[in-house]
């Protein structure tokens, strides 16, 4: 079966009625890139970079992640690369930069919070970094974690001021930055009217959605037959994501393990999430639950899972329609 599926990594992921539905790759380190391109993404929806720097001593430099990024995106050939900006904190945990002495990292100084109000020096770096390997392809940046408005307007002033230094020294640099944010946060998704008029792309992270919306730590054994995306309150904020998003014309995609999963895909794609992003290994089965349906059925699909009062109906209700497909 795996490879009548691999066969088909070049067809497009459209549905019946003719809609597209971007599938695009996660990755957590550089070395994949070939792999992306045999699953037929349509480019980098992820890229986290904390591997950059866990098990060592000393930071990554601005030259080493310049030259990081610079690979990658020529290895991207013009395709699309979201790099994430640094997200420890949490579940990743790095005694360089971030020590565990909070009673609940997870509702700690994480992500953007961490770089905006302690390390500011780490994110200073990896943004000129990213502003002038920006040049070699088609780069967008992403922020973890954001809670507030004023986290983007913060980043926005960083860029701004980065902007201007590297004009001055002359160096080359991207002049406009795409830059989009992650829905992780209740927060972020329930004001996503607000933030979508201030960045240029959502990517919603049902990871971390998941756990605060529920109040499920997102590692924990015991609590895991609570976690469920497909939750009718999950639902409900990412179509309120997708309706921001489409009255500010700004485009949304799911990056969190939900996207992978056969079963959510009816439902995240009827809501009208423009982009699904995955393992490359997941890309292929995706791409066929898409190929087999409508738009159409899909839209309903969702419509029904979103009236239903928990997550178990909402899922059986997309599941009846894949089974149906098969
Ligand atoms: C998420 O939270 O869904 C996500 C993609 O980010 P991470 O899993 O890296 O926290
Ligand atoms: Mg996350």
């Amino acid at each position: 079966l795996w490879s009548r599926l691999e066969s088909e990594s070049e067809l497009r992921p459209e549905t019946t009625d003719g809609f597209i539905v971007q599938l695009a790759a996660n990755l957590d380190s550089p070395d994949k890139v070939g792999e992306v391109k045999r699953c037929g993404a349509s480019g980098i929806g992820l890229f986290r970079t904390e591997y950059l720097y866990m098990n060592r001593q000393t930071l990554p430099d601005e030259e080493e992640q310049f030259e990081v990024y610079k690979k990658l995106l020529v290895e991207c050939d013009n395709a699309p690369l979201i790099v994430r900006t640094l997200d420890v904190g949490g579940d990743k945990f790095n005694t360089n930069i971030y020590r565990a002495n909070e009673q609940n990292p997870f509702l700690g100084l994480r992500g953007i919070r961490l770089c905006l109000h302690e390390r500011r020096d780490i994110l200073e770096t990896q943004l000129r970094a990213l502003l002038r390997a920006g040049v070699f392809g088609n780069l967008r940046v992403m922020l973890p974690m954001v809670s507030s408005i004023r986290e983007v307007i913060e980043v926005r002033s960083i860029i701004g001021q980065l902007q201007q230094q590297l004009e001055n020294e002359k160096l080359e640099y991207m002049s406009h930055l795409p830059l989009g944010i992650m829905i992780e946060t209740p927060a972020a998704a329930l004001m996503a009217d607000k933030f979508a008029p201030m960045v240029d792309f959502f990517s919603i992270g049902t990871n971390d959605l998941v756990q605060y919306t529920m109040a499920i730590d997102r590692g924990n054994e015991r609590v895991a037959y609570l976690y469920r995306p497909s939750h009718p309150a999950i639902l409900g904020l990412i179509r309120n994501c997708v309706e921001a998003a489409n009255r500010h014309n700004i485009w949304v995609s799911v990056c969190g393990q939900a996207a992978a999963d056969a079963y959510m895909v009816p439902l995240l794609a009827g809501i009208g999430v423009h982009e699904l992003s995955m393992a490359p290994s997941s890309i292929a089965v995706v791409r066929r639950v898409i190929r087999s349906m409508s738009m159409f059925e899909m839209q309903e699909t969702a419509q029904a899972a979103l009236a239903c009062t928990n997550a178990t109906d909402a899922l059986a209700i997309s599941e009846a329609l894949i089974h149906l497909r098969a």
